[in-house]
């Protein structure tokens, strides 16, 4: 277990700090102290997820140009990688954009940290990686055989970053996200993106009267109700994983890791609408419809190695908990479209 070390705090450069998961990152790093700047385009992601006392800086993460100034003034000494593009049915319709973005971008962005001797990298990547897995928690080491361009545009980085650590002074972190979900518990933040398809997003959605009913895709798969099992993990939590992952980079600059971030069990699709129906009070509409093409019966962390490795204990390991955050920033949502006009 590495502990972490309050006096080994670093300037820390988050790209993609206006997006969904990067803003959590943000606020759990100023939470805890840490000095941090944000690069973003502000393609997917919103200025006012940005706290004012970060340094913002509009642009793209493959600017050297840019990268070297943001270097020279933040004196930045580890890079949380978030910015990329994360639609699966998209990469499959688009794979130039995904190999471009979260690929030839990613290796641009260490290929700066390693110039400019930034020695430590947290990136964001996913349990997409482990393709169609089967119904047993998933495990760092299996076999990786993603079956769709997003999947393996990630995985193509987390190889760049392997080989990078083995040749330079740069040490890493790839942190496998199962199904993120939720939001900042005092809404500083949360899922914003407009046209959302993720399931605890649709559903407080759903249940506000912004969409329609929920469509359940999928009720035959090999589960125990038949539709679709995931492992949802709260934002807050998986940001906090972060900031460990950092403190252990810096505790052991000679290490990397890869670790999966779930809390290692799983909900079924009509587990989570009989939670939000708990949540909302009354019950979310939902219609049966076919399975969704690409997505997987199952996918649920074997998360061991993070729990063995770093101090994680999550906070908010709670589906309940999880869908009255994600429901309490859609309601402030509202208001801030309402009064910001988006
Ligand atoms: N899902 C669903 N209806 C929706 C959105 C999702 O039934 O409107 C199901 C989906 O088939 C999967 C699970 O919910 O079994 C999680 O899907 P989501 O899109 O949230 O995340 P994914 O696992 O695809 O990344």
């Amino acid at each position: 277990m590495v502990k972490s070390d309050d006096s080994a705090k670093v300037p820390v450069l988050v790209t993609g700090g206006a997006g969904y998961i990067g803003s959590h990152a943000v606020l759990a790093l100023l939470d805890k102290g840490w000095d941090v700047a944000v690069i973003d385009d502000l393609s997917t992601g919103f200025r006012w997820a940005i706290p004012d006392e970060v340094a913002f800086y509009r642009g793209d993460i493959a600017d050297a140009e840019l990268l070297a100034r943001i270097f020279a003034e933040q004196g930045s000494q580890a890079i949380m990688h978030f910015a990329g593009s994360i639609i699966v049915p998209e990469s499959v319709s688009d794979p130039l954009k995904y190999y471009d973005n979260n690929t030839v971008k990613g290796r641009a962005l260490i290929a700066a940290a390693v110039e400019h001797g930034v020695p430590h990298m947290i990136f964001s990547s996913t349990a997409t990686v482990y393709g169609e897995p089967d119904l047993k928690p998933l495990q760092e080491d299996l076999p990786l055989s993603p079956v769709n361009p997003y999947g393996m545009s990630k995985l193509m980085t987390e190889r760049i970053l392997a080989d990078c650590s083995r040749a330079y002074d740069l040490n890493h972190c790839v942190l496998r996200y199962f199904n993120v979900a939720g939001a900042d518990p005092d809404a500083r933040s949360g899922q914003s993106s407009i046209g959302a398809t993720h399931l605890i997003k649709v559903a407080v959605e759903s249940a506000l009267g912004k969409r329609g009913p929920v469509g359940v895709f999928g009720t035959d798969y090999p589960t125990p109700d038949g539709t679709g099992v995931r492992d949802y993990i709260h934002v807050s939590d998986l940001a906090d994983a972060h900031v460990l992952a950092l403190e252990a980079l810096i505790a052991q600059p000679e290490r990397s890791l890869t670790m999966n971030v779930g809390y290692g069990r799983g909900f079924s699709v009509l587990e989570v609408l009989d939670a939000v129906d708990r949540v909302v009070g009354q019950p979310v509409p939902r219609v049966m419809e076919g399975r969704r093409a690409g997505d997987v019966p199952s996918l649920v962390s074997d998360n061991s190695r993070i729990m063995e490795t770093v101090p994680w204990k999550p906070r908010h390991d709670d589906l309940e908990t999880i869908i009255g955050h994600a429901l309490q920033w859609e309601k402030r949502l509202t208001g801030l479209r309402d009064g910001q006009g988006g």
